[in-house]
């Protein structure tokens, strides 16, 4: 527990931690739109708070981290009128009059070429060239006919001034942000870095994130298992989800279903900005989790939510010394704790990493072949997406339950059943939670 001393300073007291009666969290298991709505509150206080000095990062590494100061365009873009067709710089009037217009030069990318035409001139230019003064459009080579010099529209074409011309600065101009800060950098965010000559961007340091298995029947992935024990493959998975989130994950060793061994781990696992543990949530007898985290003075925002699989995440926040750190208790099925990061984490993982708006990103498929499930939760099971061209179909795998990770691996998104519908038919429109 974290008491005052009489100093005055926050420190760690000891508590016991024997069996005690009615020693867990009180019970609040809300909708799973309650449990995301709650989850996004908490992000979008985090979005608020100061975080440490940015860190300068190169162009490739910064992949996925999110951007703590904007990326300005140094110059205005394009910084000249562009062309974006091979054909001829001209006035549009000019070829509409359909005297032939006389081609005067020409301009490659990269050059500047004649600078200026003036009236019944035209310059022969390539895509990516400054169009020349005077030049209010530029036709397309396949639209015009040329014989020598002399140039024309081709039968039933048409130009109009301004086409096929982007104005300077059109795209911005210098000193304009053109990627905000809180973006999360992809090649699209990489792409406007570089071509405003930021070889280096300015990001927010990335999370760290603690993970905690737990179970007696777990061994690590390098030993071999006995015939009733399990190898832990939620410490991996997690820090895979981790990674793709563009934080840090740190891999503490399983804690056992011991209330002081639980209680060790946990503790060692503070330092860290967000604290994941998997299994030891639900209703067995050796589910210590919340009762370990409630001694160590939790608050609980949840205590379940009404999906399956996840139904007992658990989500909540502890006071560290003058920090508080969020917490998460995602079930230990290995289903389970893929879906509930999916769902809950990772959004609150953006607003730790300084992106406000992450969200769980689901997508609108047909479905394939009909779906039955009982009433009462929001269901995601493994499924499979696809796509012919713009058509994106959607078929459930067979699988076995929250436990199944073959099935989950031959999935590439799972398929939404809402709470109240116990039957969707092939054919339907249906949202899926894409992975
Ligand atoms: P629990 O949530 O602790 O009740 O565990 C539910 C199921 O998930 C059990 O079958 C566990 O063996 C399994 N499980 C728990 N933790 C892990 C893990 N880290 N890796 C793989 N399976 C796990
Ligand atoms: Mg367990």
């Amino acid at each position: 527990m974290v008491g005052i001393n009489r100093k005055g300073r926050r420190e760690w007291r000891p508590f016991s931690l024997h069996p005690l009666v009615n020693n867990s969290a009180p019970s609040r298991v809300v909708s799973f739109a309650d449990a995301s709505r709650i989850v996004r509150e908490h992000a979008d206080r985090l979005a608020g708070t100061p975080r440490h000095p940015p860190q300068l990062t190169s162009l490739f590494n910064s992949l996925g981290r999110v951007l703590a100061e904007p990326v300005y365009a140094d110059r205005d873009q394009p910084p000249f009128r562009r062309s974006t067709r091979d054909g001829f710089a001209c006035r549009a009037a000019d070829l509409a009059a359909s005297l032939p217009l006389t081609v005067i030069g020409l301009i490659r990318a990269g050059e500047t070429g004649p600078i200026a035409i003036t009236a019944g001139q035209a310059v022969e230019i390539m895509t990516g060239a400054p169009v020349p003064d005077g030049a209010d459009c530029v036709v397309m080579v396949e639209h015009v006919q040329r014989n020598g010099d002399a140039l024309s529209l081709a039968p039933d074409r048409s130009i109009a001034s301004g086409e096929n011309i982007v104005p300077r600065g059109a795209e911005a101009q210098a000193g304009e942000v053109i990627v905000p800060r809180g973006t999360r950098i992809s090649a699209a965010q990489i792409a406007a870095a570089a071509a405003s000559g930021a070889a280096r961007l300015k990001l927010f340091p990335q999370p760290r994130v603690a993970i905690v298995a737990t179970g007696d029947e777990l061994v690590e992935v390098d030993q071999q298992p006995l015939v009733h024990q399990i190898r832990n493959s939620n410490s991996y998975s997690l820090a895979a989800q981790i990674l793709a989130a563009g934080a840090q994950p740190v891999q503490l060793p399983i804690a056992r279903d011991e209330r002081g061994d639980l209680e060790s781990v946990i503790r060692s696992a503070l330092q860290a900005d967000l604290l994941l543990l998997s299994g030891g949530v639900s209703m067995g007898k050796y589910d210590l989790v919340e009762e370990v985290l409630l001694a160590l003075g939790a608050e609980f925002f949840f205590t379940g939510a009404l999906i399956q699989p996840g139904k007992p995440v658990v989500f909540g926040r502890l006071a560290v010394e003058d920090r508080q750190v969020y917490f998460f208790g995602l079930p230990g099925n290995p289903v389970s704790t893929m879906v509930t990061f999916s769902l809950f984490v990772d959004p609150l993982l953006g607003a730790l990493s300084g992106d406000p708006f992450r969200e769980p990103r689901f997508a609108q498929a047909r479905l394939v072949s009909d779906v039955r499930a009982k009433t009462g939760l929001t269901r995601f099971l493994p499924a499979r997406l696809r796509t012919v061209s713009t058509d994106v179909t959607v078929e459930p795998v067979s699988w076995q339950g929250s436990g199944d990770i073959a099935s989950a691996s031959r999935s590439n998104c799972f398929l939404v059943v809402p709470p109240d519908r116990p039957h969707l038919a092939a054919g339907e429109t249906i949202s899926v939670l894409l992975t």
